[in-house]
């Protein structure tokens, strides 16, 4: 609950909030809507700012802001359950020459297509989002490391099988190259960190011919109920005994 101020009720008359409501598709002059309190008028207002706030407007899929914020939730995660999690970088292939082919009109087409596809390809519990230009990013939970070649190849597939008609005479066929690698588990690693390894595979996907998948070998990760104890168990340090699940954040772990 926040402090309450001095004066807390707020005439929203006196409030500017044209842009803020053409934004999010309101009428300024019309509200609040009958039988709408004040705090109910802003309170939209606030929401669908929100939701903008965290969506591409293109492809309507999650923003990159959006993206970074279950990164760090699923990095907390891992580090405190050990559960496996990949992550999954997207590039669309020599995406340029489409832009300079047909147009950039098409090229937004390629891009919203391609979307759609990638959405049809994850589970509700994934978080898939537009990264940036013509490159996406799936985050996946409890994904498997027996798994994840399977659910990219699929992924990957799924692209190359949906060409995409950019006009009435023209359909494109389009591939995406996939770079993927694993939350470290046990360890409070970062986004930065992971997404830079995830980037590297789908740099070396690229460099082997494109329309391909590379994920980062898994070091053998079954950890031991014993092993388990002492990493998340009492650690001695020379100020006394600390908690490993509480050390701050290791941007440079391996
Ligand atoms: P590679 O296979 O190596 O990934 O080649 P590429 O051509 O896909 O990569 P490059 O980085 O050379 O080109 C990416 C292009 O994506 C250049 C840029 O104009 C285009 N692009 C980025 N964002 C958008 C967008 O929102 N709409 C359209 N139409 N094009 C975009
Ligand atoms: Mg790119
Ligand atoms: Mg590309």
């Amino acid at each position: 609950m926040l402090p309450q101020p001095d004066h807390p009720h707020v005439d929203v008359r006196d409030l500017r909030l044209e842009t803020a409501c053409a934004l999010v598709g309101l009428d300024a002059s019309a509200l609040p809507a009958p039988g709408q309190t004040p705090a109910q008028f802003l309170q939209e207002i606030v929401d669908g700012l929100c939701t903008l706030s965290l969506k591409d407007p293109l492809t309507g899929l999650a923003n990159r802001r959006h993206f970074q914020a279950v990164l760090d939730r699923e990095i907390d995660r891992v580090a405190r359950s050990g559960e496996a999690a990949l992550l999954l970088m997207l590039d669309i292939d020599r995406f340029k020459q489409v832009n300079d082919t047909h147009g950039h009109i098409a090229g937004d087409r390629v891009l919203q297509a391609v979307a759609r596809t990638l959405a049809q390809c994850v589970r509700p519990m994934d978080t898939l989002a537009r990264y940036g230009g013509e490159e996406f990013a799936i985050v996946m939970p409890a994904c498997q490391a027996a798994f994840g070649m399977v659910v990219a190849e699929r992924i990957r597939r799924a692209v190359a099988a949906s060409p995409v008609q950019i006009d009435a005479a023209t359909r494109l066929d389009v591939t995406i190259s996939i770079g993927g690698a694993y939350a470290m588990q046990w360890i409070r690693s970062s986004p930065i960190l992971w997404t830079d390894r995830a980037d590297h595979q789908l740099y070396l996907a690229k460099a082997e011919g494109r329309n391909r998948v590379c994920i980062e070998p898994q070091p053998d990760s079954t950890v031991s109920a014993e092993e388990k104890g002492m990493l998340i168990g009492p650690l001695y340090t020379p100020s006394g005994w600390g908690d490993l699940t509480a050390m701050p954040p290791k941007d440079n772990a391996p």
